[in-house]
């Protein structure tokens, strides 16, 4: 099941694919590893039929499992009993020195600014979401090596219609959706509605922001971008045209090209005094290790507001390949870059995922520090072709399906009983421990919110 291969840069990688899993036929461009990507859809299917027992799944000792079926999807409950206790590491946060405030909160949440709707969550109210993270297409113009939208089954080439993504921002702003990340399985700016919608979204009150390649943006909209979104993140995890080619698979002047037009639009931004925060984001993995100086660098030069490193996140069957313990050969060298930091310009490494390998080996391997998802109704994430799920790393498990942008409306769907059901549906079923993707986007909420469930006693000793 697990294999160990050098790959095509000499790196050693270890992917956990079983070797009887039904590999989809189109996966997509190569990553690191290879282009080796489980059917999400198929290992339904063979669980619905006589292919997959309890025995072949990962199941800790003595532990049950239980079958559930819903429509053409099975899926798998795991009863608690015989899951492995070990010491919780080290949890002491207080500060010995006077800290400086933070600019921005990379390595957490903000869950603390909204108590409004953690309020009535803890009523049993529903609520809207207070962020959105969206794909606007589910294809891309790069092939970047560590891609997760290769494991989401990018390559469809579809996008959000201009009409549904408008009629949606109306929706959000009468839900009152506090903000709208275009940040997905595709490149947004390959939807022409981008523009439009960060228009509507900002008349309505709607924070936005995107994560971009930043290659195709429309210099001729670059004031409606600057004007309206709170901050643009450009994908880039190198600081040579070398490095460029080598980890996103795109031409080496596309590097050049790419700057010129971040340069250009830190100087849109400080002649009109537009509050956009402009940054660059580092997915690390091995290939890129010798581009992080020469990033931070490069990010000081361009005049960007930051620089932040973060961890690359695998998939439940590591078909990236990813290994936490290779950070560690690194941490001298992200020190160093953080070095570069100054009163304008921020280098910041999310030392807490880069950091997971000296976790015990039980969180390190994926094991959450809470055991339950109850993330998804703040934070919620919909697919580039506009299909609505409670987080990306289900996208395409039907069973946790709410809609489609193109055709429900999502001021009702949020109504509805159905978007409640699947929220319960995850919260009830899900083993955050087995069944989800390292690290995914709701990690940080989740904790908070376990935290507050499940308070200590003597909560009025403070
Ligand atoms: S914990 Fe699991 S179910 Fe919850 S958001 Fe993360 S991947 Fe999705």
């Amino acid at each position: 099941m697990s294999s160990i291969e050098k790959n095509r840069f000499g790196n050693q990688v270890e992917t956990e694919i079983p070797e009887d899993a039904t590999l989809a036929k189109r996966p997509g461009h190569k990553l690191r590893t290879s282009n080796k990507i489980v059917d999400r859809t198929k290992i339904e299917d063979q669980a619905n039929g006589e292919l997959l027992n309890s025995d072949e799944l990962n199941k800790g000792e003595g532990q049950k499992l239980e079958f559930y079926a819903f429509d053409d999807q099975v899926g798998v409950i795991r009863s608690d009993e015989g899951i492995i206790e070990e010491a919780v590491p080290n949890q002491f946060t207080g500060p010995s020195y006077r800290n400086k405030t933070e600019r921005f909160r990379f390595d957490g949440h903000k869950m603390m600014h909204h108590l409004d709707r953690v309020q009535a969550w803890q009523n049993g109210e529903p609520f809207a979401p207070i962020h959105i993270d969206m794909g606007l297409t589910k294809f891309c113009n790069t092939a970047c090596i560590y891609c997760y939208a290769v494991v989401q089954n990018m390559t469809k080439g579809l996008m959000i219609g201009r009409e549904a993504l408008l009629n949606y921002i109306e929706d959000c702003g009468r839900l009152g959706v506090r903000s709208l990340g275009f940040i997905g399985d595709g490149e947004p700016t390959l939807n022409p509605a981008l523009y439009d919608a960060t228009v509507r979204a900002a008349e309505l009150n709607i924070d936005t922001s995107m994560a971009t390649n930043g290659l195709l943006i429309d210099m001729d909209r670059a004031h409606d971008l600057l004007k309206n979104m709170s901050w643009i993140r450009f994908n880039l995890s190198a600081g040579t045209a070398e490095g460029f080619q080598k980890v996103h698979q795109s031409k080496s002047n596309n590097f050049e090209l790419l700057i010129e037009k971040i340069k250009a639009l830190v100087k849109i931004k400080k002649e009109n005094n537009y509050n956009c925060t402009l940054g660059l984001q580092m997915v690390l993995i091995p290939e890129c290790f010798d581009q992080v100086i020469a990033e931070a660098k490069l990010g000081a030069e361009l005049g960007v507001d930051y620089f932040v490193i973060k961890q690359c996140s695998d998939s439940e069957y590591k078909e990236i390949g990813i290994n936490y313990e290779d950070y560690q050969s690194i941490e001298d060298i992200l020190k160093q870059a953080e070095s570069y930091s100054n009163d304008d310009y921020v280098v910041q490494v999310k030392w807490n995922k880069i950091g997971a390998a000296k976790e015990t080996p039980l969180y390190k391997n994926g094991f959450r520090k809470y055991d339950v998802c109850y993330g998804t109704p703040f934070l919620l994430q919909i697919s580039g072709n506009g299909k609505i799920y409670p987080c990306g790393p289900f996208f395409n498990k039907e069973r946790f399906y709410i809609g489609d942008l193109h055709q429900d409306s999502f001021y009702d769907l949020v109504k509805s009983q159905r978007y409640w059901d699947v929220h319960n549906d995850i919260a009830n079923s899900v083993d955050v421990h087995k069944d989800c993707a390292i690290g995914c986007r709701q990690d940080y909420v989740n904790k908070f919110l376990w935290d507050l469930k499940n308070p200590p006693e003597h909560i009025n000793f403070i």
